[in-house]
């Protein structure tokens, strides 16, 4: 269950239709500037913004992850492939 909470922080939208997540909100909720994907929600008559967790593109899983080529894997999945691979 969601528990709704008003942060009491208002934003106007630019001429492009932008808005700035507070930096207070963005520290709160682990949101990395410039990395972190948004997934925008509507919900009735509300717009609803969440962030998206970094996972590994195998498995989904969100520790340990490390970047190859673009993609993200977890280690475990590196150490599958690496197996795949060895002679
Ligand atoms: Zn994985």
């Amino acid at each position: 269950m969601s528990i709704r909470k008003s942060t009491g922080i208002v934003r106007n939208l630019d001429k492009v239709g932008r808005i700035v997540l507070p930096k207070e909100l963005r520290k709160s909720f682990c949101i990395a500037d410039g990395e972190t994907d948004i997934d925008i929600w509507m919900e009735n008559d509300e717009i609803i913004l969440a962030p998206i967790p970094k996972q590994c593109k195998i498995c989904k899983a969100e520790d340990d992850l490390h970047e190859i080529n673009g993609s993200l894997l977890c280690r475990n999945c590196i150490q599958t492939i690496q197996k795949f691979h060895m002679p």
